[in-house]
C-alpha cells in the first residue's frame, strides 16, 4: 500500500520531502507553491535536481501535486477563466519538472450558470491545456462535497468530462472519501461501501481512480459541507474507511491523508490508525 500525507511546503519543497521521510511515507502530496497565489517563485534547476535525488533516496514512490485554490477552469468570467488556464499550464510544467506522477485538480464552480454549462466550460479548458503540450504526469479530477455551484459532487459530472476530453490518457480520478460522503454517497458501513464501489465502477470506472484522499468527515452524510476529520473519528468512521482501504479494487491505489494538523503528532496518529485498519 502506498501511503502518505499532504505535507506543507512552507520552508520549501525539500522541507516537504523531509516531513514525509520522518513519517516513513511511501507517497506524498504537496502544493508546488502557496495555494492562495497565482504564481510561485521560480524553483531553480539545482533545487529540482536535489528534490528528485532525495525523493529517490527516501523511497517516496508516488508524488502527487495539488492545484492551487484560485484556479477555476469552469469560471464564467473570461478574464478569470483565461488566467486559470495559463496558471494551470504553468503548474503542470512545474509538476513535470519535479517528475510528479499526478496533478490533482478540482473541477471548479459554474457560479451563476448551470451544471451542464460548467462541465462544458471545464472540458474546453482542459482540452486547451492538453492540446498545448503532452504532460508527463496524469491530471486527476477530484470529486467534491458538491457545495454551492461547485462541480464534481456527482460521479456523473466526472464521467461526462471524460466523455468530452480528447486526450483521455492524460486523465484520471482522485477519490476523496470525505467529499464523497458529504456529497451523499454513504460509505459508513462495509455493506454500503460495496455498493458505493459498484456505483463508482458503473459511472467512472474504478481503473481511472489513481489516488484516494483518505479522510474522515466532520460533517454528516449529504451535508455538502467540506470538513475533513481524523481517521475513524468522524461521521464515516473506522468500519467504512477500513472497507475502502481493504476493498480488492481499491487496495492498490495511492492513499493520501488530508486530515487536520492542529497539534503535533496528528499525522503520525492518523497513519498508525490506517495501519491498524489494514487487513
Ligand atoms: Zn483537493
Ligand atoms: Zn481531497
Amino acid at each position: 500500500m502506498l501511503l502518505g500525507v499532504h505535507v506543507s511546503i512552507s520552508g520549501g519543497i525539500i522541507n516537504g520531502l523531509e516531513q514525509a521521510k520522518r513519517l516513513r511515507c511511501t507517497a506524498l502530496q504537496m502544493f508546488s507553491h502557496s495555494p492562495r497565489t497565482w504564481r510561485g517563485a521560480a524553483i531553480d534547476d539545482r533545487e529540482i535536481e536535489r528534490f528528485i535525488a532525495l525523493r529517490r533516496q527516501y523511497g517516496i514512490e508516488s508524488l502527487v501535486l495539488h492545484v492551487p485554490y484560485l484556479i477555476n477552469l469552469a469560471a464564467p468570467d473570461n478574464t478569470l477563466w483565461r488566467r486559470s488556464i495559463e496558471s494551470f499550464t504553468e503548474d503542470i510544467r512545474v509538476a513535470d519538472r519535479l517528475k510528479a506522477d499526478y496533478f490533482v485538480t478540482h473541477i471548479g464552480g459554474h457560479k451563476t450558470k448551470t451544471i451542464s454549462w460548467g462541465i462544458k466550460r471545464f472540458s474546453r479548458a482542459l482540452n486547451t491545456i492538453l492540446s498545448r503540450k503532452t504532460t508527463r504526469c496524469t491530471i486527476l479530477l477530484e470529486n467534491t462535497a458538491g457545495s454551492g455551484s461547485g462541480l464534481g459532487g456527482s460521479f456523473e459530472h466526472i464521467a461526462e468530462i471524460f466523455g468530452r476530453v480528447k486526450k483521455r490518457k492524460s486523465l484520471g480520478v482522485c477519490l476523496d472519501t470525505a467529499h464523497a460522503f458529504q456529497a451523499g454517497y454513504d460509505i459508513s458501513t462495509r455493506g454500503r461501501t460495496g455498493g458505493f464501489v459498484r456505483l463508482l465502477e458503473d459511472t467512472i470506472g474504478v481503473d481511472r481512480v489513481k489516488v484516494v484522499h483518505l479522510n474522515d468527515s466532520k460533517t454528516r452524510l449529504a451535508s455538502h459541507h467540506d470538513r475533513h476529520w481524523h481517521i475513524g473519528k468522524g461521521c464515516i468512521g473506522s468500519e467504512g474507511l477500513s472497507a475502502i482501504i481493504n476493498h480488492p479494487l481499491l487496495r492498490g491505489k495511492v492513499f493520501i491523508l488530508e486530515t487536520p494538523k492542529m497539534e503535533e503528532g496528528e499525522d503520525r496518529r492518523n497513519l498508525k490508525k490506517v495501519g491498524r485498519l489494514r487487513r
